[in-house]
């Protein structure tokens, strides 16, 4: 690896990256850009939660988009993970392989880290800059109280499975901005064209995910597991019910959908982008029976839509249910081999 050549070429990278919008000073950041290393505290009480991203050009974003989504992108899909841990961002580190210094390229780009990085006061510490094809490797720092933190692992059989905000959003705007799909040639939209607010809403969808920061640490402690969902339903879920050694079943006609999916998708397509579509950065968690008006009180104040859609039982794997409670075969050869991929 190549790294960039010349003064100027650092110099411009240093220009863009140790900004006062980007790098700002934060309590417990003892030293950032510019040293060898950065120095930054983590206060006796805390776990640092640790997260890790590596974005490839035109395998995890088109290398046409705006640069400034693909940053605000980059660094929300991040920002998720450390909300399924319940941990509140800190700080984070870039590492950027550039196919040639682009000054307009690198200004939007740095430009579209910003807003994530404020508004989680998450500010720019470090990184590594080098010459090659274009990719983007985040890592962010978060905190979370000792032994608090939200993991994989504890779900319980009685607990319900709830997720946030609605489902399958992630893989349809694939399909909406003319995206390559894994879902197969029969996932489609069954509209020509999406008319311009569900336009709107599937590219906010795809390059602007929000990741669920608030409501986790406010509710993180009611949680018995928790995983983003960033490779659909079916595989995340999968997850939390491999690591708790338990089995989970999910109520179909309870998997909430957004207005621009219902108005865009067809109710077998909607299903599949929610159990296999990924990329939604919606949390799926599961909580205890005793504890869901609390859990639903809190996601009510901050005015995030949270759905149970099902619950823990014992044994392994998922069983899907229909309004009856009655099982349902997910028969179709489609499911079955995204099954298999999951
Ligand atoms: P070294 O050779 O010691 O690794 P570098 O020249 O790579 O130093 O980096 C110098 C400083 O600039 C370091 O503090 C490093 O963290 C920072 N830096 C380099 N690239 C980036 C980047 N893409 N984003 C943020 N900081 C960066
Ligand atoms: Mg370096």
């Amino acid at each position: 690896m190549r790294k960039p050549s010349s003064h100027s070429e650092f110099e411009l990278i240093h220009r863009f990256f140790a900004s006062p919008n980007l790098s700002f000073p934060r309590e417990g950041i003892e030293l950032g850009i510019g040293d060898d290393a950065a120095l930054v505290d983590v206060p006796s009480n805390k776990h640092l939660a640790m997260s890790m991203d590596v974005l490839i050009s035109d395998i995890h974003f088109p290398a046409e988009a705006d640069p400034s989504l693909i940053a605000n992108r980059a660094l929300a899909v991040n920002l998720s993970d450390l909300a399924a841990m319940g941990a509140e961002p800190y700080c984070f580190t870039l590492g950027l392989v550039l196919p040639q210094n682009d000054e307009a390229w690198l200004a939007d780009f740095s430009g579209g880290l910003e807003h994530l990085a404020k508004k989680y006061n998450c500010p720019l510490v470090g990184g590594d800059t080098s010459r090659g094809p274009l990719s983007i490797s985040i890592q962010v720092q978060g905190l979370v109280d000792r032994d608090r933190a939200a993991r994989r692992s504890g779900a319980k059989e009685g607990d319900r499975i709830y997720v946030s905000g609605t489902l399958g959003d992630g893989a349809i705007a694939l399909l909406a901005l003319g995206l390559d799909s894994h879902l197969g040639s029969e996932f489609s939209l069954t509209v020509n064209e999406p008319n311009a607010a569900c336009l709107q809403f599937f590219e906010d969808a795809y390059f602007k995910p929000q990741p669920q920061i608030e409501f986790a640490s406010n509710a993180a402690k009611l949680f018995s597991s928790c995983i983003d969902i960033s490779d659909g339903l079916q595989g995340d879920l999968q997850h939390i019910l491999d690591e708790s050694e338990v089995a989970g079943n999910i109520r179909l006609g309870d998997i909430p959908y957004s207005k621009s999916a219902m108005c865009c998708v067809n109710p077998e397509n909607r299903l599949l982008a929610a159990l296999f579509g990924g990329d939604d950065y919606e949390l799926c968690f599961t909580v205890a029976e005793k504890d869901c008006v609390e859990l639903e009180s809190i996601a009510d104040q901050l005015g995030i839509r949270v759905t149970c859609v099902g619950g823990i039982t014992a044994g392994e794997g998922i069983e899907y249910l229909d309004a009856d409670g009655s099982p349902v075969g997910l028969n179709p050869q489609a499911f079955q081999h995204f099954s298999a991929q999951a």
